[in-house]
């Protein structure tokens, strides 16, 4: 079943003769299957826990079969909700009602053990790639369903970094927030302006706790020292790999630059004004 259901996907996809509304969303919305595995790696809920937050994972392996095997084997003790392969078609471990193990050690607005009150997502990805179109596209025609079924504000559709930042680096840079976020999946702060890369150095004991206290306000882990210490570093290595990707890698990744500053400050207000 598997094998013909994507078989389709990629022959209709590959017609470009096809009229528009064939193709493209339109043809994953219309054909979007959702192949149900099982995945033995998954408890109950907390009582009373809703879902409100959704987790976007990479998988970091060879292929998605390898994930997949890997994430329905109990010897591993790790699985999520869904896994979206390189051509789009998506797979799902373990029903939304139930705990997922995909999070870990993890923290999100003050609130310990994501997987209580979240749905994951893996994208199967080697680790250091680009994601495909049609895999992007299935993760976006997933997650609107999702945010219309279950309490998800678009404050708490994050990264697996975002939770877990001393020790996780995935989805890799490559992946685009803001494109999501343009499909009112997720929170971007859209602004212009010069000299984002500008660091900003010689901050105060007072400017590096208004930093990290507005760190922590968007969600992060993070007690406000008054200091670049370590949990700061990864906190902001964290917070530029979402939200500013396209200077991620042109410098040191834990400094402090206009573009953060900026964006941080245009994310507090657009939250404000979501509450
Ligand atoms: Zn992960």
């Amino acid at each position: 079943m598997n094998i013909y259901i994507r078989c389709i996907i990629m022959i209709l996809k590959s017609v470009p003769s096809l009229p528009l509304i064939l193709q493209g969303r339109f043809l994953l919305l219309y054909f979007m299957k959702i192949l149900k595995l099982n995945s033995p790696n998954f408890d109950k809920r907390p009582d009373n826990s809703s879902i409100d937050t959704l987790i976007i994972h990479h998988t970091n392996m060879q292929d998605a079969d390898s994930a997949l095997k890997r994430l329905c084997s109990p010897e591993y003790t790790v699985s999520s909700h869904y896994l979206i392969d390189k051509h789009g078609v998506i797979y799902q471990l373990v029903p939304d009602h139930l705990r997922a193990w995909h999070a870990g050690i993890s923290s999100w607005r003050g609130r310990e053990s994501v997987n209580n009150f979240s749905i994951g997502i893996e994208l199967d990805n080697q680790g250091a790639e680009p994601f495909p179109l049609q895999q992007i596209d299935s993760l976006i025609a997933l997650s609107k369903e999702l945010i219309t079924k279950h309490p998800i504000e678009a404050r708490n559709v994050i990264a697996h970094y975002d939770i877990a930042p001393h020790r996780k680096d995935d989805p890799n840079h490559f992946f685009k927030w803001e494109l999501l976020a343009s499909e009112g999946i997720g929170i971007f702060p859209n602004i212009n302006y010069t000299a984002k890369q500008k660091v900003l150095s010689n901050l105060s004991y007072e400017d590096i706790i208004k930093i990290q206290h507005k760190l922590k306000i968007f969600g992060y882990s993070i007690n406000p020292t008054g200091e670049f210490d370590f949990q700061t570093a990864r906190v902001i290595i964290a917070f530029k790999r979402h939200f500013c990707f396209s200077s991620f890698l042109n410098n040191n990744q834990e400094l402090w630059t206009l573009e953060a500053e900026k964006k941080l400050n245009h994310l507090m207000s657009m939250i404000n004004e979501e509450s």
